[in-house]
């Protein structure tokens, strides 16, 4: 199978290269405008006043650049951070030994904090609040609770399913931003950035067909512009053009609107076994295998973004873009005219 994974984030070698091309300050940041102009005031605040930043939660789909701003918060803090995931935090020792090894103002980075077990986020609670814990030390008839006094610091929370989050967790970020998809110009700029740093030459229309295709995601964009190259040095000269780059596209089998297999198959679900809807997101999820929240906070809204489908009161309905793009005929419905009389429930 030589199909790109556009999510996958762990190829040995391109992990270095993530490191490299990933942007170390606000100002290297593409997109996500009013998020990085809020972040400028709260940082410069923050270091005004000598304090820790607020916790701040970041939410939206993979890639769009999550534990990029976290680095660079810790970065233009002048901090250290520590990095760990909710899965790996399995019990409160592991969360009060990071906690404790916390230096004043460090940034502690908790990605898919959404699989914290509820006995770690008990714990975290009280960390984030009044930056201490209490460990209950021995068992039975012994055990006492004992209070340990943390040095202040930021916690750093992503998370691709913000609607899992509970309420009191969520309730103690001071800073909460939900990450949009990039549009075409933005990924444009990201992919020639990431192509002067590794030295790649690229034609601006090359760059445009790459950005196009990586479903409006800065990692997809920056996966692709890689396997492109090695397009590039293998069957040409090395350097990028739009010929070079449509035909390494189309060997990886990248869709060419930037669609996944998951995005294809829940449009093709929606017409040929809901009859182009409105059918309800349960519905749609059962039918792909996956879950209803990962369809609606990780699939729909680029889907919605791009045209695809749209979301009504009765359900979701696949667009004409939809038909097109699978190559199908839409059926007429008598006495409808497309996209008439559609309540948006948005
Ligand atoms: P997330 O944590 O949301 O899954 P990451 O922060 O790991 O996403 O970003 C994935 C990749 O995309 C990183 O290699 C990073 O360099 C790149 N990236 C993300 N956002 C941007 C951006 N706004 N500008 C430039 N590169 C970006």
């Amino acid at each position: 199978m030589s199909d790109f994974n556009p999510h996958n984030t762990n190829e040995g070698k391109d992990k270095d290269l993530d490191g490299i091309i990933r942007p170390q300050e606000l100002e290297d940041f593409t997109g996500q405008s009013e998020i990085v102009s809020n972040l400028k005031v709260f940082i410069k605040a923050a270091k005004m006043r000598g304090e820790p930043l607020d916790h701040t939660l970041f939410h939206g789909p993979p890639g769009l650049g999550k534990t990029t701003l976290a680095h660079i918060i810790a970065n233009e803090m002048g901090v250290n951070m520590k990095i760990t995931s909710g899965p790996v935090l399995d019990r409160p020792g592991d969360l009060a030994g990071l906690l404790t090894s916390l230096e004043s103002g460090d940034v502690l980075f908790i990605d898919e904090i959404h699989r914290l077990s509820p006995e770690v986020e008990e714990y975290l609670y009280s960390a984030m609040e009044d930056y201490v814990i209490d460990i209950m030390i021995d068992k039975g008839p012994g055990a006492r609770s004992v209070r340990i006094s943390l040095n202040p610091f930021t916690l750093v929370g992503a998370t691709t399913r913000s609607g899992l989050l509970t309420a009191p967790l969520r309730a103690r970020f001071g800073i909460n931003a939900g990450l949009e998809y990039y549009d075409t110009p933005q990924l444009v700029k990201i992919v020639k950035r990431s192509a002067d740093i590794l030295n790649i030459g690229i034609d601006d229309d090359a760059a445009s067909e790459v950005a196009l295709r990586s479903r409006g995601t800065p990692r997809i964009a920056n996966g692709l512009l890689r396997r492109v190259r090695d397009f590039a040095q293998v069957v040409g000269d090395g350097h990028i053009n739009l010929e070079i780059a449509r035909y390494a596209l189309d060997k990886l089998n990248i869709d060419t609107r930037g669609l996944d297999a998951i995005d294809n198959k829940i449009l093709r679900t929606i017409i040929q076994t809901f009859k182009g809807g409105p059918v309800g997101a349960n519905t749609i999820a059962t039918a792909i295998g996956e879950d209803q929240g990962t369809f609606e906070e990780v699939y729909e809204p680029f889907l919605i973004k791009e045209g695809f489908i749209v979301r009504t009161q009765r359900g979701r309905i696949a667009t004409e873009l939809s038909y097109k793009h699978l190559g199908l005929i839409k059926e007429p419905e008598e006495g409808t005219l497309w996209g008439s009389g559609i309540p948006s429930d948005s």
